[in-house]
């Protein structure tokens, strides 16, 4: 046995393949079943001249998504899908198919109610084959650079980037919350091993209905002792920056088949382009778009911004007083915060947000009351502040959203196999 890719490559002479049916079509003669496996599809060729009366019976059964294994000949035919194929000897049928319930022209919903089965579709195959390479070069970017992967608790007694979309689970006899973020659990492991990072699922109650926003999300954070925001702006850029590199090495097939523009891609180059919120401000201001000091910036507003640029961005120092309490002031200008937000052009919005982290107990409790915070659930992070405190900072990539940009997805729930949002829980 061997993948279709492997009996492409061999090119000639006798193969042997197993997968689903992705098309078939019959004659009284001939049958062409297109077989898919992991690694792409090919069409096979049955004559009734060529197979026993058995095989041929069960070819004619045979319907879309029916598991086989096949034996035969391979040639390379300009005509087929995929420039070969192969005249069938051998037809093994492991399972036939019922009418498989998703043809042509279905709509989004009816596509997400059948997710367990549209995930076969060369269209997700080719995401999730991205998302794949998307950690594996997470990965290889930390690991490089001599960062440990670490495991944070899902459950937690604490919120994190605010009360209004946490997800409440009841805990035996206590109440507990499904993260939101690792980040308060990574500053304690910074402590042993300095340079940390992990890719964990995040939840998020969002209520708003947005292509950017699920409710169960993987974000990829880092968090590293002594690095001041310039340090963490460079590994944030650098992780990115290999991402796509990555994808372009591995992917070059997936995208063209997703139709992306890969030229787009291949334009990403560092350094990206640095900018303050004040000044990210002027620049919406010429554009006809005024924003109030001091208000976070809107999705039309990011995208207004990205409209001048065809790499990422790095928004820095926004108004202290909208971040959340662990974000410290610029010592410089204390009206704003030792803080940044990365911008993916071409519209998709924020994929990395991160800070320095303050290390001041006044200003964090001041911060917790203002959130409204129980103090006492916060006690323990408080108290890492007062053993061998050091700046440290960190931040997290959204996994989808780079992954939609990525692949220039329409929306965000494409990016994950089974997306969960306020509207979507099934299946
Ligand atoms: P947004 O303003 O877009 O909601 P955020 O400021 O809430 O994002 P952070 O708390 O900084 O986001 O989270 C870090 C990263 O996680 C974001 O830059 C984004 O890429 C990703 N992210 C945040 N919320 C979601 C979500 N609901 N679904 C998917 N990805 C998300
Ligand atoms: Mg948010």
């Amino acid at each position: 046995m061997m993948s279709i890719s492997e009996a492409m490559k061999q090119g000639s002479g006798n193969v042997k393949i197993r997968g689903w049916v992705y098309r078939e079509r019959k004659s009284n003669k001939m049958a062409f079943i297109v077989v898919r496996d992991a690694t792409n599809i090919i069409q096979c060729v049955l004559s009734i001249d060529e197979v026993s009366a058995d095989e041929w019976e069960a070819a004619k059964k045979l319907l879309i998504e029916s598991a086989v294994e096949i034996e035969g000949e391979i040639k390379e035919d300009s005509r087929a899908p995929t420039g070969y194929e192969i005249k069938v000897s051998n037809l093994t049928v492991v399972h036939f198919a019922e009418v498989f319930p998703i043809t042509k022209d279905q709509s989004v919903e009816f596509l997400l109610d059948k997710r367990h089965l549209w995930l076969r579709s060369r269209k997700l195959t080719a995401i999730m084959k991205i998302r794949s390479t998307v950690f594996e070069a997470i990965d290889e970017f930390y690991r490089s650079k001599d960062f440990y992967e670490v495991a944070p608790p899902i459950f937690t007694p604490n919120a994190c980037e605010g009360g209004s979309s946490l997800f409440e689970v009841k805990y035996f006899d206590d109440i507990m919350y499904l993260t939101q973020s690792w980040q308060l659990y990574a500053e304690a492991l910074i402590f042993s091993l300095e340079k940390i990072y992990c890719n964990s699922p995040c939840f998020r109650a969002e209520k708003s209905k947005t292509s950017r926003h699920l409710a169960e999300f993987y974000m990829s954070e880092m968090e590293a002792a002594w690095m001041k925001l310039d340090e963490v702006l460079d590994y944030a850029e650098g992780v990115v920056l290999h991402i796509v590199q990555k994808v372009l090495e591995k992917n070059k097939e997936e995208l063209k088949l997703l139709g992306r523009d890969v030229g787009k891609l291949e334009k990403i180059k560092g350094p990206f382009p640095r900018i303050t919120y004040t000044e990210a401000l002027k620049i919406l201001e010429k554009d006809g778009l005024k924003v109030t000091w001091g208000k976070d910036l809107r999705t039309i507003e990011e995208d207004k911004l990205m409209e001048h640029y065809e790499t990422p961005v790095i928004v820095t120092h926004y108004p202290k007083e909208t971040m959340a309490f662990y974000k410290p002031r610029d010592p410089k200008d204390p009206k704003v915060a030792l803080c940044f937000d990365m911008l993916a052009p071409e519209g998709y919005g924020e994929i990395v947000g991160g800070s320095e982290r303050d290390t001041d107990i006044e200003e964090l409790t001041r911060g917790l009351e203002k959130e409204g915070e129980s103090l006492e659930r916060y006690d323990w992070y408080l108290e890492m502040r007062k053993y061998g405190s050091v700046p440290h900072s960190g931040y997290g990539l959204g996994v989808e959203r780079v992954v939609s940009w990525i692949c220039g997805l329409d929306n965000i729930k494409d990016a994950i196999p089974f997306p969960r949002t306020m509207l979507r829980n099934k299946p």
